[in-house]
């Protein structure tokens, strides 16, 4: 079998990459006169680059891989289906067994009032789809004054020019007229950062009533949904006060307005439970899953609707859809790797045993003097990096400027950990062990202590 990856040396690689390939939130120039680092393979939690050097990936690509690297039954299912069935759609009244299985799996998991799924070939995708699907909704209510969508400061729900509207980047909304209208943003739960003396219950009901009083600013009759990840994984794993939560379901409860979860990354186990959902006690109108769903391994992403929203949705023709809704190759692979999460009793493991392993030594990185605060779900995490652990203070030095530093000393160690700023987050596949655990800690914390060594010898242990 021919081979195209590593087939020249790493420096024609970068060239050619440098010269054709426009990357994804990069500065091309700038990357392009340092050298991309190309990734040939990956094995279980360990990527390896073009020059043989193996880093473990704490991030799981991009919080997707979470049944690990290199599963060959992936690859079988995917090739067998390539063979049988490559493409068919799903529009004009046909359907074929691998996204009629994987529907049905879906629903089989997911909480017992959704049963429903409208796929996407992206989480992306999917939140385009979703605010589609509840403007749609209410107009089929005779409600079609209720159109705004309330989402969070922070929050990431994609790249498309609606899910990036729905997200709240607003490093994304200041290029390219975003966010197009009808969708607000209001606090995000963001207890470190932003609750000063208070306590994180009070700010966790705080930053809910925040969705009471946009929706009376906007006026109830003109609001179709609000939507939050169970826990903002982007905007660097802020896991809500316990309050939070709660009070905004009462809140669209009794304002009659949609609840979206988006569980593109704290579905399919991350959080130690199948779905985010069930580890916040969210009872959500609509799911949006992507990401673990095929452990990247396709690209895949999907709406999941209640009972009461599909039957509303199936009253007319609903005039949307992509090319690669329900794709057969990548619903094929999806069942597959959902095979796999139940039958290794992945997310048992994440909730029982590795998950419960990983928070005490990644909470005890709270004692190293750089750190203000480690949280940690599941297995998604972050640690807040200050120059003043006492009083949780900001760097002086421009936001991102110590996380960034702290990041190429982690990637010089080996070890993929990224920042969000001045945090460090960690979402590492869900298959890790104990030893690949006791590994990470050991790279982030001799990677934290290179950081602190250059912060001082720079002069940047500065608080703002
Ligand atoms: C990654 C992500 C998305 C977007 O998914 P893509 O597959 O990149 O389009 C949406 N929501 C959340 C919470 C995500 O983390």
């Amino acid at each position: 079998m021919k081979r195209i990856d590593n087939h020249l040396p790493t420096k024609e690689l970068q060239a050619l990459d440098a010269a054709h390939h426009m990357h994804p939130f990069t500065a091309n120039g700038e990357l392009a006169e340092k050298g991309v680092r190309v990734i040939t393979q990956a094995k279980g939690a360990f990527i390896t680059d073009s020059e043989g050097v193996e880093i473990l990936d704490a991030m799981a690509g991009l919080w997707c891989v979470n049944i690990g690297y290199g599963r060959k039954e992936l690859a079988d299912v995917a090739s067998a289906q390539m063979q049988q069935l490559p493409y068919y759609n799903t529009f004009f009244q046909t359907s074929h067994p691998p996204v009629i299985a994987l529907s049905a799996r879906l629903a089989e998991l997911a909480p017992a009032h959704i049963n429903t799924v409208f796929f996407a070939g992206s989480g992306s995708e999917a939140n385009d789809t979703n605010i589609r699907l509840v403007r749609h909704y209410w107009a089929l209510k005779s409600k079609s004054s209720k159109k705004t969508i309330i989402s969070r400061h922070n929050a990431y729900h994609g790249s498309s020019i609606g899910s990036a509207s729905l997200g709240g980047m607003q490093g994304m909304h200041a290029q390219g007229g975003m966010p197009i209208p009808d969708i607000t943003h209001i606090a995000q739960p963001y207890w470190y950062g932003e609750g000063g003396d208070m306590s994180r219950d009070e700010f966790g009901l705080k930053c809910a009533r925040a969705l009471e009083d946009e929706i009376d600013r906007l006026g109830e009759d003109n609001v179709a949904a609000f939507i939050g990840e169970p826990v903002q994984g982007a905007g660097a794993v802020i896991v809500p006060p316990a309050t939070y939560w709660p009070e905004i379901q009462r809140i669209c409860k009794e304002r009659n307005i949609l609840l979206i979860a988006d569980e593109v990354i704290c579905g399919f186990g991350r959080t130690g439970n199948w779905f985010g959902c069930e580890t916040f006690g969210i009872k959500a109108d609509i799911m949006t899953i992507a990401k673990g769903l095929s452990s990247g391994y396709m690209p895949i992403g999907g709406s999941m609707v209640s009972d009461e929203v599909a039957a509303v949705i199936g009253g007319d023709e609903f005039n949307h859809g992509y090319t690669y809704s329900g794709h057969p190759v990548a619903c094929a692979v999806a069942l597959e790797n959902l095979r796999i999460l139940e039958e290794e009793s992945i997310v048992d493991y994440v909730r029982e045993d590795i998950g419960p392993y990983l928070q005490k030594k990644w909470n005890a990185l709270a004692n190293h003097p750089l750190v203000g605060e480690a949280r940690i779900v599941g297995m998604m995490g972050a640690i807040e990096l200050t120059p003043d652990k006492a009083n949780r203070a900001a760097f002086a030095s421009d936001k991102g400027t110590v996380g960034l530093i702290c990041r190429e000393h982690c990637f010089a160690n080996n070890v993929i950990i990224r920042h969000v700023g001045d945090a460090m987050i960690i979402s590492p596949p869900l298959t890790l062990t104990r030893d690949e655990v006791d590994l990470l800690i050991e790279r982030a914390t001799k990677s934290l202590d290179a950081t602190l060594v250059q912060l001082k010898a720079d002069g940047l242990m500065k608080s703002a």
